[in-house]
């Protein structure tokens, strides 16, 4: 059940379900919209999967992007996005969920939700707080790490939402070579002029796509079938 459809008498006793991505720059190739509309999408599915059981809450399109900054980017400061989430989280206890599962789409969030799922989960909440990321995974199915707009994300895109996929701007990227320092002591843009954070060139393939955001459903799926469902 999407939390936004439902009424107050009908959002108690499920697992919350968060997706959470960000406005960034993604390459010439991708959209800005890219890791929240791959979290989306895969929360989307996991919610069909369990309508009755999960509550689907509206997607967090901004997120923490400073290490694009120079580039196209909307954020917000880590420490305001700590604060933001656990206010939203104290908040989440009057829907008397019985977890909740944030699906994370985008790498420069992961160091907060690490801090806000321990702050919540070691203050004896109701409900425990549990962290699904999706960026980094797909190194086997493609022989290369994508940090950022590469081919992982890519190709999940391809997946996903084709349109949006402008493959010929692929042809003007010379680099996409992953520094060192990058997303810490560098940001994308003094690392690439094209934005791309990829160890090797970025391959398109919507079959592997598919089958990295098929995974990623099945991995919160099964979580949730045993730590809820059993
Ligand atoms: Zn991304």
């Amino acid at each position: 059940m999407k939390l936004l459809e439902a009424t107050m008498e009908e959002v108690g006793g499920k697992v919350g379900l968060l997706p959470i991505g960000s406005v960034e720059q993604h390459g010439p190739h991708l959209p800005m919209g890219t890791d929240s509309i791959i979290a989306e999408e895969v929360a989307r599915r996991v919610e069909e999967r369990f309508p009755e059981h999960v509550l689907l809450f509206p997607t967090l399109y901004v997120g923490c992007s400073m290490e694009h900054k120079g580039f196209p980017f909307l954020g917000v400061r880590y420490v305001t996005m700590v604060n933001y989430l656990l206010d939203l989280l104290e908040s989440s206890k009057s829907l008397n969920l019985r977890g909740l599962v944030i699906v994370n789409g985008h790498g420069g969030n992961e160091s907060v939700l690490d801090i806000v799922q321990r702050e919540f989960n070691f203050s004896s909440p109701p409900f425990k707080v549990h962290v699904v990321n999706l960026v980094g995974k797909d190194a086997h199915l493609f022989g290369n790490v994508d940090l950022h707009a590469g081919s992982a994300e890519t190709s999940k895109m391809k997946a996903i939402r084709p349109s949006l996929v402008r493959e010929h701007k692929l042809r003007e990227v010379k680099d996409t070579s992953v520094k060192e320092g990058i997303f810490s002591e560098i940001t994308t843009y003094e690392a690439s002029p094209h934005g791309i954070i990829n160890d090797g060139d970025v391959e398109v393939n919507e079959d592997k796509g598919r089958v990295s955001i098929e995974k990623a459903v099945e991995e919160i799926s099964e979580f949730i079938r045993k730590k809820y469902l059993r």
